[in-house]
């Protein structure tokens, strides 16, 4: 199965993208944490997009469909992939039908996750992450079970991303209102939009996303 998780930066792509991996035997592709480990590579690309993304602007469109289209190409890709921050702009959704359509691939479904403006300033400023297998997590909405302990690997370094500021939220939310937002009828228009309500708990929107992908 290949879908997309479409939403707001902090509506919870992430967190739940690492939940269907799991379930639905897909990988995540994550065009953000791609460019986050260009960018702590220090290589040409990553020094040219971390000024970008610091400022919580979108990437020039070349840089990121290049990016997707030659990790789609990898064997793991084969089983099926959940694409989350990717496609962000009109040309980069035009960009994945016609690299699909090269490659014989198709999306079996596009997902929106719903939520309030209001609520991302708040979920993005308290997100950290596991440094060593990257679990996310929040100050309010989701601490491990035991203080400074990655639930998931027993790491006790936590990391928090560069662009997860207020200021930078602002512009990312306005990126995505200008840019991102206006492809949700590209997809209508194919009849793959489905929709989840994001403000729900973390366990409540996984279980709408199992009853969507279960169909
Ligand atoms: P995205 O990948 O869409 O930017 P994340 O999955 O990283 O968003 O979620 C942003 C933050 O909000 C994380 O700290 C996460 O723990 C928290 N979060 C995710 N989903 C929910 C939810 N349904 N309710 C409350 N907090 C959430
Ligand atoms: P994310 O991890 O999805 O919140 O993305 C973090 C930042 O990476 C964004 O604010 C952009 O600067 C950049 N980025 C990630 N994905 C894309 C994309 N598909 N197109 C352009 N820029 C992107």
């Amino acid at each position: 199965m290949n879908i997309i998780l479409l939403g707001a930066p902090g509506a919870g792509k992430g967190t739940q993208a690492r939940r269907l991996e799991e379930r639905y035997q897909m990988v995540q592709l994550s065009t953000g944490d791609m460019l986050r480990a260009a960018v702590a590579s220090g290589s040409e690309l990553g020094q040219e997009a971390k000024v970008i993304m610091d400022a919580g602007q979108l990437v020039p469109d070349e840089l990121v469909i290049r990016m997707i289209s030659e990790r789609i190409d990898e064997p793991d890709c084969a089983k099926g992939f959940l694409l989350d921050g990717f496609p962000r702009t009109t040309a980069q959704a035009q960009a994945l039908d016609a690299m699909l359509a090269e490659k014989g691939l198709k999306l079996d479904a596009v997902i929106q996750i719903r939520v309030d403006e209001e609520a991302l300033v708040e979920r993005i400023t308290g997100r950290f992450t596991c440094a060593s297998c990257g679990a996310g997590y929040h100050d309010t909405f989701q601490r491990p079970a035991q203080e400074g302990v990655c639930d998931n690997c027993g790491g006790t370094e936590f990391t928090r991303r560069a662009d997860d500021n207020e200021k930078t939220v602002r512009s990312r939310m306005e990126a995505y209102r200008a840019q991102t937002a206006p492809i949700l009828p590209h997809y209508e228009a194919q009849g793959l939009v489905q929709e989840v309500d994001g403000m729900a708990d973390i366990d409540e929107v996984t279980a709408q996303l199992y009853k969507v992908l279960d169909r």
